[in-house]
């Protein structure tokens, strides 16, 4: 099994591409904050628990998110091609626990891809997400505690993926149509790369 990450700030449309990325190269998306919500929404231990650090704009703590996702690794069906990750890892530490997991579980990080958007169009984005949504998070305090978040914590994680050959990045300004194109451009390059070498992998 496969894997790729889709990296970026908050609000840099991660989860949307992640979807079409999904539905377009047949892998399981798997968003640790959707993951999250849905537990919030159960009330369940973890959620009750998620509720105050998301809310508050922190991240959990690295032991707990790795747990959760270590559990979904583990439970993959034997016929997923591979997952969309979307929101993990957002430390050095869990982009360390993730390497060991795949190794562990015979499964590969292919690559990280970073969107990246402008501060200010971050901002508007979030803040008119937290019109529509109501998330607790989407409102004008905790957004820039979330960004301060992701600079500090979140982004030293691209030199982890690029001392390993692994980084990439596109352009996240733009439509919802054009941003995946360029996703696409990076992944079709891959598989194409992947065919002349004759890889058994022929697709992603
Ligand atoms: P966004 O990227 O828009 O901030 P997400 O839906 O990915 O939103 O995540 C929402 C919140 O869930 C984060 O601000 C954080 O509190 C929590 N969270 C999600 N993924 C992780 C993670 N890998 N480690 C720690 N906390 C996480």
């Amino acid at each position: 099994m496969k894997h790729l990450i889709l990296f970026g700030a908050p609000g840099s449309g991660k989860g949307t591409q992640s979807t079409h990325i999904a539905e377009t190269y047949r892998l399981k998306h798997l968003s640790t904050g959707d993951m999250l919500r849905a537990e919030i929404a159960k009330q369940s231990q973890l959620g009750l628990l998620a509720d105050t650090y998301i809310s508050q704009g922190l991240l959990l703590p690295d032991a707990l998110i790795i747990d959760l996702l270590k559990n979904t690794l583990q439970q993959l069906s034997e016929d997923t091609k591979g997952i969309v990750l979307d929101g993990f890892p957002r430390t050095v530490a869990q982009a360390v626990a993730l390497d060991s997991l795949v190794a562990e579980l015979n499964q590969e990080i292919l690559m990280l891809i970073e969107i990246t958007v402008d501060t200010s169009e971050l901002i508007e984005r979030l803040v008119q997400r937290g019109k529509l949504s109501g998330r607790s998070d989407d409102n004008p305090a905790t957004i820039k505690h979330r960004l301060e978040v992701y600079h500090q914590q979140t982004e030293p994680v691209i030199d982890f993926y690029k001392q390993a050959g692994k980084y990439f990045h596109v352009d996240g300004n733009g439509t919802i149509e054009q941003i995946f194109e360029r996703i696409c451009l990076i992944l079709d390059q891959l598989v194409a790369v992947k065919v002349k070498h004759n890889s058994t992998l022929s697709q992603l």
